[in-house]
């Protein structure tokens, strides 16, 4: 059973703040805020979804802890479905926890991490993607992100879920009734006609699958983001293609090769994706014990890289350690970018990188003036699965719903080969209704309690 007691915590973060909000909610919520608080109108007597003047007070010894507005909003009209009462105060730790400190002093329980969204979800005010997206929206950090999860919040996903949902269960309405009533409708697979309906159902359910999980490696970078490594020998313009990537300075530039010896980190993004960019020590051999652990580190970070950005001096060309180094990142993530291009001819080095990295896309850029940036931009959002994905339509950005997605295609993939195969209508819908159960994972219509409660408990408080 749940405890469905009165809960408090505050919304806000508890950082130096103008504003800061403690939330109330449950059955309660009004008796325990009015308890702590002094208002013209008694709060009971307050219309729902209105501001009004208060003033927070200890209960113990009436001194006036803060000021502000309170907001009351009365079932099921609130984003929990219960009472809610807001009390609006000041922002900052000490003034948050002392109001907090009351309204728990009157009786509220401190909630759990996740507890309001998962009482919105209970009540069926957002189902379970939409309260993932809080989380995911709460938490972006680009605009595509943030836009990706008002997406999610509005519904995109749970429509298409749902749209999906409603076609595999015209099919199994088909399928049942044959099963059932044989003789009224016919036997499912000596019936053409049905057979395509079903058929049809079923494709359309996998293909709303497919779409979504076509998206899933953006979304996934999209919330995550990637590592993404400069490296190259010393002098090539790593550092340089960094300030140009982030659009403003900030690593180190010299003309002395050496300069960049411990890793130098930069957050930016690309078509939407956050990125942390690290400028690594140039590669090479070296005598210097401090440079020797720059190069062991930048080493270290292309290992672990999501992306290499090898970086080639395009004036002087390949070099044999260009190659030796080029030739060892084979099988990974790379883009070549062959710099400097403003000061010299760089397609044969451009054709030799090719030769050494068939696979690899090669760009012609020069850090100084721009050029080829927008073509290493987009070379990279291919290699991180992020072209050619509609950023408008609804993304999968949760590891959960991917997993949920590919059980609901496989297992609509064996109800379509069942059917093509002609066995008994029986196994089609065994794996019809898994396929749903799959679905209703997504929106948490079929979720077990239990991983509906982790997915809460990963929130933060007050949420
Ligand atoms: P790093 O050691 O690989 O990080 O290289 P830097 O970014 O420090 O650049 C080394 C030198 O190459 C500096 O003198 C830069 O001004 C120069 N450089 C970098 N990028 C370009 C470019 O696109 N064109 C030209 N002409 N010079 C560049």
């Amino acid at each position: 059973m749940r405890d469905r007691g009165t809960i408090a915590a505050i919304a806000t973060a508890t950082a130096p703040a103008g504003v800061g909000v403690v939330r109330v909610s449950g059955a309660d919520a009004i008796n325990f805020a009015a308890t702590v608080l002094r208002t013209v109108t008694p709060l009971a007597a307050q219309p729902s979804a209105t501001l009004r003047r208060m003033e927070v007070t200890e209960p113990q010894t009436g001194e006036v802890i803060d000021d502000g507005l309170v907001a009351v909003f009365r079932a099921p009209n609130s984003f929990t479905g219960e009472n809610v009462v807001e009390l609006q105060g000041h922002g900052g730790s000490v003034t948050l926890g002392r109001v907090l400190a009351a309204v728990l002093s009157a009786g509220a329980r401190l909630a759990r991490p996740g507890e309001f969204s998962e009482r919105a979800f209970v009540a069926g005010k957002l189902d379970l993607a939409q309260a993932e997206a809080v989380a995911s929206l709460i938490e972006a950090q680009t605009v595509t992100a943030q836009r990706a999860a008002r997406r999610q919040l509005s519904g995109a996903v749970s429509l298409a879920v749902g749209e999906a949902t409603t076609a595999i269960g015209d099919a199994l309405a088909r399928i049942e009734a044959s099963i059932d009533f044989p003789e009224d409708v016919g036997e499912l697979l000596t019936d053409v006609v049905a057979t395509q309906i079903v058929f049809d159902a079923l494709t359309r359910a996998r293909t709303i699958a497919a779409n979504l999980l076509a998206t899933a490696t953006y979304g996934k970078r999209l919330t995550e983001g990637i590592t993404l490594v400069l490296a190259g020998r010393p002098n090539v313009g790593k550092s340089s293609l960094l300030n140009a990537l982030s659009g403003y300075e900030r690593a180190i530039v010299s003309p002395i090769a050496g300069t960049t010896r411990d890793i130098v980190e930069e957050a930016l993004q690309i078509g939407g994706i956050p990125i942390r960019a690290l400028d690594t020590a140039g590669i090479r051999e070296t005598g210097d014990a401090v440079e020797q652990i720059g190069v062991a580190r930048a080493r270290g970070a292309v290992e672990t890289a999501d992306v290499v950005v090898a970086v080639i001096d395009g004036a002087e060309g390949v070099t044999p350690e260009d190659a030796a180094f080029l030739r060892s990142l084979v099988g990974r993530a790379v883009v070549v970018a062959v710099n400097k291009s403003d000061a010299a001819n760089v397609e044969h080095a451009v054709r030799e990188a090719a030769t050494l990295l068939p696979n690899a896309p090669v760009v012609a850029v020069a850090a100084r003036t721009g050029h080829g940036l927008p073509a290493l931009s987009d070379a990279i959002l291919s290699l991180l699965g992020a072209n050619n994905v509609d950023t408008n339509a609804a993304l999968i950005t949760s590891a959960r719903h991917t997993d949920a997605l590919r059980r609901a295609a496989n297992a609509l993939d064996a109800a379509l080969q069942t059917l093509t195969d002609g066995l008994p209508a029986e196994l089609i819908a065994v794996d019809a209704h898994a396929a749903i159960a799959c679905f209703g994972e997504i929106t948490g219509q079929t979720a077990r309690e239990e991983i509906i409660a982790g997915i809460f408990s990963r929130f933060c408080i007050g949420k």
